[in-house]
């Protein structure tokens, strides 16, 4: 019997029928476009959340380019963004012209290092040709990056802050979401995610009222917004008064229909993949060069759950032999990647992800992984000689 990276049918089951309702509801409901399911989806979100404001857009990419066409980051601006992360933490940067910066990771957590940020932001401003503007702080693999630390080299320098949570969304600092230290939070709900739809979904969270506003009218083709209907009239619907370039990205009813499911029983489902994760832990220490490491008072979602080997490819082919599933992320780090080795890279070039992108693998992990199943995968890595 082959065991699945991710189960989401066994989650479908544990909810009991009550997804399939909410889609039939939804269906049946008729307004599929920015129905009334988006909107209390979007309440619920930013109570979960503690935020102002929660906006639902089409993906956790545009989730991210939306902040930056907010604060219209151009041509000659950089972003400084981990390379250590999927290619759309990045992606979005050329999209207007601006430049990716791509910044080195701590060893641990394996998300934005302060310091090599600040260093990177010192040799940008010394060659003087692009200007700092925002930093994008990845929550790799459910990990919250280290807002603190990053927060402080932002406010030195005057950049704002994105959280990219695509991964990382419900992650915790000492009990506070990394928008107390971020402008905007930015997540996606692509099936796998730890908050995931039943197909693509993304959303922003944030507590600056303007910001929110400028992404509504962002996200419906740059329609009249509170802020734009202030010194003007207009007797027709604002959606056809259209204020600024935007785009269509917009949230499906049926998916904020499930996510309204799945949120319910979200932060149950991070307490129930914690059990895991430290299960895996405690079991495969011995086995391996590394398990990962929560600094204390932070809690993970554990999106993934990666572990460094020596000999991670023939470990790899140990387990796929025994019916025990793996995934490498990621192969390539961005700076090295065909699409993205023209930008600049922090002062000191970026040896820890050079050096982790061998060594990474991440192991089944789901809110059902059952014990057995779990034993099961311990006893597959724990028997390979290396
Ligand atoms: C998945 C992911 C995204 C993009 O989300 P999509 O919904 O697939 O567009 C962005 N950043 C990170 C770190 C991700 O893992």
């Amino acid at each position: 019997m082959s065991i699945p990276f991710i189960d989401l049918q066994a989650q479908r089951l544990r909810l009991g029928g009550r997804i399939e309702a909410a889609v039939q509801a939804a269906v049946e409901g008729g307004a599929w476009v920015m129905g009334p399911q988006v909107r209390e989806f979007e309440t619920a979100l930013a109570v979960f959340g503690r935020a102002k404001h929660a906006l639902g857009c089409a993906n956790g990419t545009d989730a991210l380019a939306l902040p930056l066409m907010a604060w219209g980051i151009g041509r000659g601006d950089a972003v400084f963004v981990p390379s250590f992360t999927f290619a759309a933490t990045a992606e979005i940067v050329p999209w207007f012209d601006a430049e990716p910066v791509f910044v080195d990771v701590d060893p641990d957590t394996y998300n934005m290092d302060p310091e090599a940020l600040e260093r990177a932001i010192a040799a940008i401003k010394a060659e003087g040709r692009l200007t700092p503007r925002v930093v994008i702080a990845v929550d790799l693999f459910g990990q919250p990056a280290d807002y603190p630390a990053i927060k402080a080299v932002c406010d030195r320098h005057g950049l704002k802050l994105i959280s990219d949570s695509a991964q990382g969304f419900g992650c915790t600092l000492g009990g506070d979401h990394p928008l107390k230290w971020a402008d905007i939070t930015t997540t996606s709900f692509f099936p796998a995610k730890p908050l995931g739809c039943y197909g693509d979904g993304g959303a922003v969270l944030t507590d600056d009222d303007e910001l929110a506003q400028l992404i509504d009218s962002i996200r419906v083709h740059g329609k009249a917004v509170a802020v734009d209907l202030k010194d003007r009239t207009f007797d027709h619907d604002p959606k056809y008064l259209n204020m600024r370039i935007g785009l269509n990205s917009r949230l499906d009813t049926i998916q904020a229909a499930v996510l309204i499911e799945k949120l319910k029983v979200f932060g149950e489902e991070i307490e129930m993949r914690n059990r895991v994760a430290a299960r895996y832990n405690e079991a495969l220490r011995p086995h391996v060069a590394k398990v990962p490491d929560v600094p204390q008072g932070n809690v993970s979602n554990w999106a993934q759950y990666t572990i460094e080997h020596d000999d991670r490819d023939a470990l790899a082919a140990h387990l796929k032999a025994q019916g025990v599933p793996t995934a490498v992320y990621y192969p390539i780090p961005l700076h090295l990647q065909p699409a993205y080795e023209g930008f600049p890279r922090g002062d000191g070039g970026l040896p820890v992800t050079e050096r982790i992108k061998d060594r990474v693998i991440s192991l089944p992990m789901h809110a059902d992984l059952d014990e057995a199943t779990q034993d099961r995968i311990v006893a597959a890595v724990a028997s390979f000689a290396g």
